[in-house]
């Protein structure tokens, strides 16, 4: 496995176009794009790593397979009332959908979804105590009491974030929302502005692989009925528009932030956490996608088959 993925990283900083790092949050645009790491965590506990596998960056909307487990937990399939689980087949923060469809996104992990997701943990708490409650999760499932959120980008998202803004005003149009949108967007902001690495992001995702158990810690975070159905709106859902092209290169369910990070899960065989900042058009990490199918290829590790 070291030597598979010392092999990737070494194709990978070969690579001349590397994507473009996000821009439209200012913080975002401002990381070094030849950075490159990936880590495999395996259920025995062991963890390969390659390139800079310690190196802090943002998760952003990686963060939003652990807020919907979270909403889960609270609220069980009724959660489906108020967010979808299709495929948009449009991009992360389009609006067009939401009118046709009365308000209801349709996957939570669109950020229409994702903000929708947010108003469920709420629960009438203050965005302080539930983003408390967000990071002491992230802390349980990566078992790492050091993670945290990284204040200067969840600044910069609010001060340029007129387009959540409007997904969510036009959500609470709708009367969907039970906590004021300026809490919701908040929370949304500030989870998708944790910062982990590659290790910690690969060993969060465990319970994935697992049948919701994470075996570093061996605690049971989900059933394994939750866990397979989260990482069927991972494949579906996980890379916006570009959903299909991910599943057909690398047959993984994984889901991407615009951090340049992706986290994808080989059910029963390992979790994976890819960090490479330059985006393709769609806003999934160029160079991360690429060491993701370089690797499934090698390791006979897609869900479709070798
Ligand atoms: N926080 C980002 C946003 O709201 C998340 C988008 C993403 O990672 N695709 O735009």
């Amino acid at each position: 496995m070291q030597q598979i993925i010392d092999d990737i990283a070494a194709q990978m900083a070969s690579k001349t176009d590397k994507g473009k790092v996000a821009s439209y949050i200012p913080q975002l645009a401002q990381v070094a794009p030849e950075q490159f790491a990936i880590t495999v965590a395996l259920p025995d506990g062991a963890i390969y790593s390659a390139g800079c596998a310690k190196t802090l960056f943002s998760i952003q909307s990686i963060s939003k397979v652990f807020t919907l487990t979270l909403a889960l937990g609270k609220l069980g399939e009724r959660l489906w009332n108020r967010v979808g689980r299709e495929p948009s087949g449009d991009p992360f923060n389009s609006i067009v959908q939401l009118e046709h469809e009365n308000g209801k996104p349709r996957n939570p992990f669109i950020n229409a979804g994702a903000i929708t997701v947010a108003d469920i943990i709420l629960q009438g708490h203050q965005p302080k105590e539930t983003l408390a409650e967000i990071l002491q999760f992230m802390r349980f499932v990566a078992n790492d009491d050091t993670i945290s959120i990284d204040e200067k980008v969840a600044r910069s998202e609010l001060e340029t974030g007129d387009r959540n803004a409007s997904l969510a005003h036009f959500m609470a149009s709708f009367g969907h929302f039970e906590n004021p949108v300026d809490s919701v967007l908040g929370t949304y902001f500030h989870h998708c502005s944790i910062a982990m690495n590659t290790i910690q992001l690969a060993t969060a995702g465990l319970f994935l692989a697992n049948d919701g158990v994470n075996p570093t810690t061996g605690y049971r975070v989900v059933s394994p009925k939750r866990a397979k159905r989260i990482n069927s709106l991972m494949l579906m859902c996980g890379h916006y528009d570009g959903s299909g092209e991910f599943a057909f290169r690398v047959g993984l369910p994984g889901k991407s932030g615009v951090g340049g990070g992706i986290m994808a899960v080989a059910p029963g065989k390992a979790s994976i956490a890819v960090w490479a900042p330059g985006l393709d058009p769609i806003g999934n990490s160029k160079l991360g996608t690429q060491a993701l199918e370089l690797l499934a290829r090698k390791t006979g590790w897609s869900v479709f088959g070798q």
